[in-house]
């Protein structure tokens, strides 16, 4: 019984078009973030890791030494091939386009890097990221852009202080369609404030814009977080494991199957983890999962079973 079996996954999707196991690397190219540093918000979203914005955040990052020194973890964990440069950490499209430039092409130069995913928010992706992600494309690049949406509904993004609404995120997205750009959407499940109804709204609302991929993530209570603070006061109460579970396995059965899953959940470190604890380890989850999937059915199983009101996308 293995997960692949019951989702369309980001790897066989790549597996079918490249011939070969393709991974991504994941690399720390030394952007910051606008929610932090005053341009759209001061203190950054509430679960985001304070400490992890060091002073030294912008220095010259070596993505070269990254990527080969990932190959080689990677090539020898998982058998990959070919891999994808994935700038992950903090906001990948915030800085001048010569710079983004620069920093994208010292991955993509490097041997059997045959693409970028970029990770960023949906309110920093201007025209000229586009173009410039574009010129990839026509050279023959996979090219995906990470779009942390997290909800869709904007009285939670407030809360959470995530400095940008849903209508931040329709607009990036309608540009990156146009621009035949792939975009793999993130929604955290267990958001203060938020239960089931809410989680299965963003999925609908991701849905009726249209989105290539998802990403589902697990809130964690991080140190150094403003969440921390609240969850130690008693006002946020993590989810549990078997809720995350049956969440995801229902938002995934109600995907349909063109969409490719990258991630169905997600760990954080234990040293900077407080809460909840089985978000320190990965496969206890993909294993319930999997074992969901197997006994209700995998994705697209439950498409057309609820119904799915596209005009009404408010769930306060
Ligand atoms: S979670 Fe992401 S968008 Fe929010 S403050 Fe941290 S780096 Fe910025």
């Amino acid at each position: 019984m293995h997960l692949n079996h019951y989702i369309h996954s980001f790897g066989d999707q790549l597996k079918a078009r490249y011939g070969c196991k393709v991974h991504k690397l994941a690399l720390h190219a030394g952007f910051t973030c606008p929610n932090r540093d005053g341009s759209k918000g001061i203190g950054g979203c509430t679960f985001c890791n304070n400490a992890s914005f060091s002073p030294n955040s912008r220095s010259q990052p070596n993505i070269v030494q990254q990527v080969t020194d990932g190959q080689k973890v990677v090539q020898l964990r998982t058998g990959a091939k070919k891999y994808l440069a994935y700038f992950q950490a903090y906001t990948n499209t915030y800085d001048e386009v010569d710079v983004l430039r620069h920093r994208y092409d010292s991955a993509l130069q490097q041997h059997d890097v045959v693409g970028l995913s970029v990770g960023t928010r949906p309110d920093c992706v201007p025209d000229e990221v586009i173009e410039l992600l574009s010129e990839y494309k026509a050279q023959g690049h996979e090219v995906w852009v990470e779009l942390g949406l997290q909800s869709s509904n904007d009285a939670t993004l407030e809360r959470v202080n995530r400095g940008h609404g849903w209508r931040e995120y329709e607009d990036a997205v309608r540009r990156l369609q146009q621009a035949d750009i792939s975009i793999c959407t993130h929604l955290i499940v267990g958001l203060p404030g938020e239960n089931e109804l809410h989680v299965f709204a963003s999925l609908r609302d991701a849905l009726s814009l249209g989105t290539n991929g998802l990403k589902l993530h697990p809130l964690h209570v991080v140190k150094g977080s403003l969440l921390a603070n609240q969850w130690r006061g008693g006002e946020y109460i993590p989810w549990s494991e078997e809720r995350y579970v049956d969440i995801a396995c229902e938002l995934i059965r109600h995907t349909p199957p063109a969409i490719c899953y990258h991630r169905v959940t997600a760990t954080a470190a234990r040293h900077i983890l407080l809460a909840p604890v089985w978000c320190e380890k990965k496969w206890p989850v993909m294993n319930a999962i999997t074992d969901n999937l197997a006994r209700h059915g995998g994705q697209g199983a439950a498409i057309g079973m609820m119904e799915y009101s596209r005009g009404e996308r408010r769930w306060n």
